[in-house]
């Protein structure tokens, strides 16, 4: 059973890449209790705004949608998370050298396609940039830039640097980008010291 966090979330930006970050919602992903941080479409909004994809005032207007319409505003979120686990699982294949399923990819390619239609190439101070078109109340605007950045990272050759964390509970997922391609922990502050200590504990009562 996912377990839900009723306080504010903190969301943490350790994947080196936002469609993975965007995975790593979820806390204690592979273990029997998982925790859930996209618990409301707030949240949602909340992380949007943490990733840089929304500005301040873009998600002030988006909240202010969702309070008209909790309808849609539930329904986007649910089907943020739908999105979220077929991204997840997509990688996941990837990293254990396995098949995509089917229903995963066809996910995926339905929230691209809608992503893209509100696409758009702006002129930039060095060019032109990729950006989007000014609707700035479609409710399920943060999931645009999640879905091209994972579209662009699962075609791209970094997509054999994306890990999975070391850790036996975790299950966050993480861009590879050290030097020696060693990187084990998406977080070496948390789980890496996490499996240290326990290394440490076992090792010191073994000795015992
Ligand atoms: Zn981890």
């Amino acid at each position: 059973m996912v377990e839900t966090e009723t306080q504010q979330p903190i969301f943490e930006f350790s994947g080196k890449n936002m469609s993975l970050d965007f995975c790593n919602t979820i806390h204690d992903r592979t273990s029997s209790s998982p925790r859930e941080l996209l618990t409301s479409y707030d949240n949602l909004l909340l992380w949007g705004q943490e990733a840089h994809i929304l500005s301040e005032e873009e998600a002030k207007l988006l909240e202010e949608e969702a309070r008209h319409h909790k309808e849609e505003a539930a329904a986007t979120l649910q089907q943020a998370i739908e999105l979220r686990e077929a991204i997840y699982r997509l990688f996941d294949t990837m990293t254990q050298g396995t098949s995509p399923a089917e229903s995963d990819l066809e996910t995926f390619n339905s929230a691209l396609s809608h992503a893209m239609i509100h696409s758009c190439v702006e002129a930039g101070p060095y060019g032109f940039e990729w950006g989007w078109q000014p609707e700035k109340r479609n409710l399920d605007r943060p999931l645009w830039a999640v879905v091209r950045a994972a579209a662009d990272l699962l075609t791209s050759e970094q997509l054999e640097d994306v890990r999975v964390c070391a850790s036996d509970t975790c299950g966050w997922l993480f861009l590879d980008t050290s030097k020696n391609h060693t990187r084990r922990w998406c977080d070496m502050k948390s789980c890496g010291n996490r499996a240290k200590a326990r290394k440490h504990y076992s090792q010191k009562k073994r000795a015992s």
